[in-house]
């Protein structure tokens, strides 16, 4: 959010941002009338972005406003876009790090000349295209995140690709900011002609008649509205949806691997492809400092805050010893980098790749 400075902003606008925080999930209203998060989110429950920034989304959006934000690269064969659905800023606190305290999350911030009290998020889905096949690996927010949020479509178009011409979506799981994109606002597919895979764990955990939120720090209202928002998106798409389990070759050339933790059924995306390589991590961290310099920070959206940490740690060591190229969906955009270990530390650091491989 480097255009805005929220502090200048009137408090309506303030608030309004805070709700785009509270939106990512899918469950703007519940997020913002949890107890324990009162204080950031006061007031902003049910208020959409788009309404209180009375049609001047640039300010909201980081100043992209209505441009699409797309990067083109390669892995091998497959040509890659890298599709910005958006960008909000949500509240450092009490979102993200729940096991450190305000002046350690406040600090670690500020250190890597960040604002303290808020973490700007992108949203990065992935287009790959080869021959007639063009494959998103997740859709973004559709509507959900107002003005700062939706921008997918206009993504895809700018890349030369009409939604009826993507024949296949891999969702990394089911939280509102990977699914909301895969139906228009009359409840339909935006994607018509594709088939949709999830991993069978993450669909079941979703659509269970209680999933089971024990070993998480949700906010207990959220614990309703997020399955709620996924089994709308399930139910739209009807038999376009397909279960499938890390290791199944759904889609050709590229493999599904379990990552679960942040969420029961996480899957992250390999493409291999020419002796190129990329690894799609999906929400393996949804920030390039506060989970790299300390990897046991978690994010209350987490179903099982420790498996999502062990997760975390387990893939950045993998990652880091096979030097491999990885998308982050909540990387500054365009989410791409390598994960660097620091060894004999509990610490990592995201480096960002300088646009060396551009499409020819
Ligand atoms: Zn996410």
């Amino acid at each position: 959010m480097n255009d805005v400075k929220t502090a200048d902003l009137p408090i309506s606008r303030r608030r309004a941002l805070l709700a785009a925080g509270a939106a990512a999930l899918g469950a703007p209203a519940a997020l913002a009338q949890a107890p324990d998060l009162k204080n950031v989110l006061k007031d902003a429950a049910r208020q959409r972005v788009n309404d209180a920034l009375g049609g001047t989304p640039p300010a909201a959006t980081g100043g992209f406003g209505d441009n699409a934000a797309v990067y083109h690269f390669r892995v091998g064969e497959w040509k890659a876009s890298v599709l910005l659905d958006g960008l909000a800023a949500m509240p450092a606190r009490p979102i993200f790090a729940p096991e450190a305290t305000d002046e350690q999350v406040g600090a670690a911030l500020r250190e890597h000349f960040l604002p303290a009290d808020k973490v700007g998020m992108t949203f990065n889905a992935l287009l790959l295209r080869r021959g007639d096949r063009a494959v998103l690996i997740d859709t973004g927010n559709g509507s959900g995140m107002g003005a700062a949020g939706g921008r997918l479509e206009a993504g895809l178009l700018a890349a030369g690709c009409t939604p009826a011409q993507v024949n296949a979506v891999v969702i990394t799981h089911a939280h509102g900011d990977h699914i909301g994109g895969l139906l228009k606002d009359d409840g339909t597919p935006r994607f018509p002609g594709a088939e949709v895979y999830i991993s069978k764990a993450e669909h079941d955990f979703w659509t269970s008649a209680a999933p089971d939120f024990s070993k998480s720090r949700l906010p207990e209202e959220m614990r309703k509205a997020a399955p709620a928002t996924a089994a709308k998106v399930f139910k739209g798409l009807g038999a376009k949806l397909k279960l499938v389990s890390p290791g199944d070759k759904a889609v050709d050339g590229l493999e599904l691997i379990d990552t679960a933790g942040h969420t029961p059924g996480h899957m992250s995306v390999r493409a291999v492809s020419g002796g190129d390589s990329l690894f799609v991590m999906g929400d393996l961290a949804h920030n390039h400092v506060l989970m790299f310099h300390h990897p046991a920070w978690t994010i209350v959206f987490d179903t099982d805050n420790a498996a999502a940490a062990a997760t975390r740690k387990k893939w950045f060591d993998r990652l880091n010893g096979e030097r491999t190229r990885v998308l982050g969906y909540h990387m500054p955009f365009p989410g791409l980098g390598h994960v660097k270990k620091y060894e004999g530390h509990d610490s990592y650091e995201w480096i960002p790749e300088p646009w060396s491989n551009p499409a020819p």
